[in-house]
């Protein structure tokens, strides 16, 4: 059976066409479009592109079309992208506001373009949803939380991808199949040996999760993908006084407090040079100290979640970090890692070096307690597989 994989963005349109033959996934093509103004002409070039390259007859080949759906009102896991879907994304259309109405659209031009294809949603919080109501519930009125304001967590294709893979590397084979039955059975009981892992998806925007034996035991995000560490060019954590004190203060309505701390804020409002983590480390080099404090608030806060995971689990087996910055950035990840010796952490200097351009590794000495790897994202296949099982139970 061909899977689709669609990633839309508010102005990208990207996919991966994967085969699945006996649920071991092969990719056979990928590809994508910038600047994108209208998805159905996406899909018919993506589509024209398919059957052109061979991999597909028509578009009524592709078995199911899988979406990596954000944030859902009252509404998680992998679950058929019907109408119940299109009105959880629009219930919580302000929260998602560069994520749900993209999805919303795509879903609807699939819909038209390919009505006989099974279109399929995988939410990033699925993996969230055996939190404790301690790690997620906030301090708020009732009223307040009865609005499903509550930490629910992002990037859960991408974790679940490392819980699998990491377990995979340390020989934890019981916890790979877990996560890879997780949406399907649950979490059920688990008393083999304890896999902690501090899970760190640094990129264009970053989480960091705490995975206990394959499941998540809490997130640095929140209410929104607005929280937890500075991501590119939006706010992360901040004491939620500073919005009515700005807005008295400068005079900003709250709609355009809103859209600074989206748009002007993270990484880029810290440097002020740039949204980007290789022109911000560029310019650091070169001197600009605003740059340089943006790289070490990133770290600072990867450091403060992490810890707070070790803490909550009671120690950690691995630390893990993916996606582009965590692939790419041995000194980012060297200085995340710094000073944890009498914790059992030791960086090997000349594999972390080498784990970069999509290399996975262990870039801890042999004896490092804690074993620190390097897991290229693969958060497509995640959700290919979740398709695949959903169309074939
Ligand atoms: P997205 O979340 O948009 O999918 P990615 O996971 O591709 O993003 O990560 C993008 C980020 O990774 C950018 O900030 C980019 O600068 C950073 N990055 C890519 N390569 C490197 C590198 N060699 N060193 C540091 N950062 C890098």
């Amino acid at each position: 059976m061909k899977i689709l994989i669609a990633n839309l963005g508010s102005t990208s349109f990207k996919y991966r066409l994967f085969d699945m033959g006996e649920g071991v996934a092969a990719q056979l093509a990928s590809g994508g479009f910038e600047r994108v103004t209208d998805y159905t002409s996406c899909i018919e070039s993506m589509l024209e592109s398919l059957v052109g390259e061979g991999h597909l007859e028509s578009g009524e080949d592709i078995g199911a079309v899988g979406f990596k759906t954000v944030l859902g009102k009252d509404l998680s896991g992998c679950v058929d992208a019907d109408e119940r879907v299109m009105q959880a994304l629009e219930g919580f259309k302000e929260v998602a506001p560069a994520h749900n109405p993209a999805y919303a659209e795509g879903i609807r031009c699939f819909a038209e373009k390919l009505p006989s294809v099974r279109r399929i949603a995988l939410f990033e919080t699925a993996f969230y949803q055996w939190m404790e109501p301690a790690a997620y519930n906030y301090a708020i009125p009732q009223s307040w939380r009865a609005l499903g304001i509550r930490r629910y967590g992002f990037h859960g294709a991408s974790h679940k991808f490392v819980a699998e893979r990491s377990a995979e590397i340390l020989g934890h084979t019981a916890i790979v199949d877990r996560v890879r039955r997780l949406y399907v059975d649950g979490p059920g009981d688990y008393s083999g040996a304890p896999l902690r892992v501090l899970s760190c998806h640094l990129g264009g925007s970053s989480s960091v999760t705490g995975i206990r034996n394959g499941v998540a035991i809490g997130t640095s995000m929140g209410f929104s993908p607005q929280s937890g560490l500075p991501q590119n060019n939006r706010v992360g954590d901040l004491d939620s006084m500073a919005i009515p004190y700005v807005c008295k203060m400068l005079g900003l309505s709250l709609d355009e407090a809103e859209r600074q701390l989206n748009k002007e804020s993270g990484l880029l409002g810290l440097s002020g040079v740039s949204n980007d983590a290789r022109d911000i480390q560029a310019a650091a080099e070169a001197g600009n100290a605003a740059a340089a404090l943006a790289t070490d608030v990133l770290i600072d806060s990867i450091r403060h979640w992490a810890g707070s995971f070790f803490f909550k689990m009671g120690g950690a087996e691995a630390i893990t970090f993916t996606a582009g910055i965590g692939e790419n950035d041995a000194e980012l990840r060297a200085a995340v890692c710094a000073g944890l010796e009498g914790l059992g952490v030791q960086i090997d200097p000349s594999a972390n070096a080498q784990a970069i351009r999509g290399a996975e590794g262990i870039i801890s000495t042999a004896d490092s307690k804690i074993k620190v790897i390097v897991i290229p994202a693969n958060e497509e296949l995640v959700i290919a597989r979740e398709v695949f099982r959903r169309v074939n139970n």
